[in-house]
């Protein structure tokens, strides 16, 4: 795998999953865009130690993936975008009626407007380029559902169909469009879930991890950051110039249950 030449921005990089997949496309030789909304040295440090250990160039662009404008701007600041992978992405758990307005409208622009603002400004650096690949991290949660988590799966489900029209509008040029849905990774999104979880079912962290999150994934295993980044240069590669429009499951068996 060669993606020299290419550049990488990777949306809410700065931890998780994002980071990971940033780390293996500078190991497959892609030049890295970081991103989250801070603004501070660890995260340019994150920047520069991707840049020291593998010898692309790296930088990290503060933006808020929460704000349209800032979403186009990341793009247009990156000046270059032939790999995107929209990644950031919060959570927030509560019935339907007591879900609070402000969370459903930062949980609906961060982890699916987000998407869209990007895509629209790089789709025509990439057709200037003659090639792209758009990586979105949906989630199982974008192929089933479970109760409690209605804006996620809402955005998950939308960023799926956002993945599928990107694919249609793109199909004749060698620029591909699919989604990753990962199941459980043991990230600061899942590790802040524990705690509530121990309280409301009164469990030990061990019990949350074995008899609520891992049950619905039967390989019984957290995914990998590692296994992310992998998938995503996969995608990259001209094995997979074809593959576009679909969806890949990274998640032990949760969506074959
Ligand atoms: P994480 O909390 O480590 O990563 C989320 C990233 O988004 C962070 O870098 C954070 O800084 C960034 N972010 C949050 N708000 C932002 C904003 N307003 N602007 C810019 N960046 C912002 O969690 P993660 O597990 O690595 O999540 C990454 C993606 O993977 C998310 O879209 C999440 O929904 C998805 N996902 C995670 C899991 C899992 O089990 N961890 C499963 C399925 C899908």
């Amino acid at each position: 795998m060669d993606l020299s030449g290419k550049t990488a921005v990777i949306t809410g990089s700065n931890s998780g999953i994002g980071l990971g997949i940033a780390w293996e496309l500078a190991r497959a030789g892609a030049d890295i865009v970081l991103n989250s909304f801070t603004d501070n040295d660890e995260d340019h440090a994150l920047a520069k130690t991707i840049a020291d250990e593998t010898g692309v160039t790296a930088r990290y662009i503060q933006a808020d993936m929460s704000k349209g404008v800032q979403c186009r701007d990341l793009i247009t600041k990156a000046e270059r975008c032939d790999i995107l992978v929209n990644n950031a992405g919060i959570q927030h758990v509560a019935p339907i009626p007591d879900f609070p307005v402000e969370k459903w409208d930062a949980i609906i622009a961060i982890n699916m407007s987000s998407a869209f603002h990007t895509t629209a400004v790089a789709l025509p650096m990439m057709r200037k380029a003659g090639w792209g690949r758009v990586i979105n991290i949906a989630s199982a949660h974008g192929l089933t559902a479970s109760p409690f988590k209605a804006a996620y799966i809402a955005a998950k489900h939308g960023v799926v169909g956002l993945t599928k029209t990107t694919a249609l509008e793109t199909a004749k040029e060698d620029i591909t469009c699919n989604a990753i849905c990962p199941g459980y990774v043991l990230t600061p999104i899942v590790e802040k879930q524990i705690p509530d979880t121990m309280k409301e079912y009164d469990m030990t962290r061990e019990e949350v991890i074995e008899n609520v999150m891992l049950t619905r994934q039967p390989s019984k295993e957290f995914a990998t950051v590692e296994q992310m980044g992998g998938t995503a240069t996969f995608l990259c590669s001209s094995a997979a110039a074809q593959i576009t429009g679909t969806t890949i499951s990274v998640d032990g068996g949760w969506t074959a249950l």
